[in-house]
């Protein structure tokens, strides 16, 4: 009986083994694929706007002579702009990649919030010129402590995303407030907001509501590498539509130095 016990143990034993085993192949095959699929879509975001600094070179070389100046303009322009979006794209990746492989280290030191909206908004000037912007920071909030250049990053992307997906002429509102042991810096828009069945998966990589979405240039990269850097500052983002009208609402949290988290939560 001994024996027989010990030999079904010994079968039990390699099941799971076998289970194991295939568990890891699956998984290793998801991984290969995922890798693959990745591999194509950057490619493909390398690829469109290299096309097409390629095309509006060469035609200024070989037709230059016959070509009127606006046509010319044109042709820079093109250039200027996709060798934007190629630097964009290359550096959110090497971000990405940063992340990723845990080397980002945040430098932190205490910073007023008010001041660090204000740089924020100073760099996005250009492409909020369309919009209205309003801004509700308290300016007895307690100083944070943040890595400047993370942070700042954070907001601008937030930033750039009101203005890209929120209509000229409409209102992105910056607010902060005190909870607890946590500020609460939210920033709304008044665009078609976030799809309610995945306002979640707008932090994953690649991801991007419209694909192929040209007008509004993105690389699916903005929101992912903001979470990495909020979590490394020790902070959450969250994304949810607006109860009060249409429009998508971005909230951070961050800890108040000092203050135990738990008495917030
Ligand atoms: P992208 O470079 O595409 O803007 P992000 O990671 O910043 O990448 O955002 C991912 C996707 O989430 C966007 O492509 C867009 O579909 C959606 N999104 C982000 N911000 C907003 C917003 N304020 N309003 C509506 N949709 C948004």
């Amino acid at each position: 009986l001994l024996d027989a016990l010990a030999d079904m143990g010994a079968l039990a034993i390699e099941r799971v083994r076998l289970v194991e085993a295939l568990d890891r192949a699956e998984r290793d095959a998801e991984t290969d694929r995922l890798r693959q699929a990745l591999l194509t879509s950057i490619s493909h975001d390398l690829r469109t706007p290299l096309a097409a600094v390629l095309g509006a070179a060469s035609t200024l070389r070989d037709l230059d002579a016959a070509l009127a100046p606006p046509a010319k303009a044109e042709l820079v322009a093109t250039i200027v702009a996709e060798s934007e979006r190629l630097n964009r794209f290359i550096a959110n990746l090497l971000d990405m990649t940063r992340l990723e492989a845990g080397a980002v280290a945040p430098n932190v030191s205490l910073q007023d919030l008010g001041e660090t909206v204000d740089t924020a908004l100073r760099r996005t000037e250009r492409v909020l010129a369309g919009h209205r912007v309003a801004v509700a920071v308290p300016p007895d909030l307690p100083p944070l402590r943040l890595d400047p250049v993370l942070f700042e990053q954070v907001l601008v992307n937030l930033l750039d995303n009101a203005a890209k997906y929120a209509p000229e002429g409409s209102t992105v509102t910056i607010r902060a407030r005190a909870e607890g042991a946590w500020i609460l810096l939210t920033v709304e828009d008044e665009g078609d907001g976030l799809p309610e069945e995945d306002v979640e998966r707008v932090f994953d990589k690649f991801y991007r509501v419209r694909k192929g979405d040209r007008v509004r240039a993105g690389t699916g990269l903005g929101l992912a590498i903001s979470r990495g850097f909020v979590e490394a500052m020790g902070g959450t983002i969250a994304a949810a539509n607006r109860r009060d009208r249409s429009g998508a609402a971005f909230t951070l949290r961050l800890p108040v130095p000092g203050r135990p988290a738990r008495e917030a939560a």
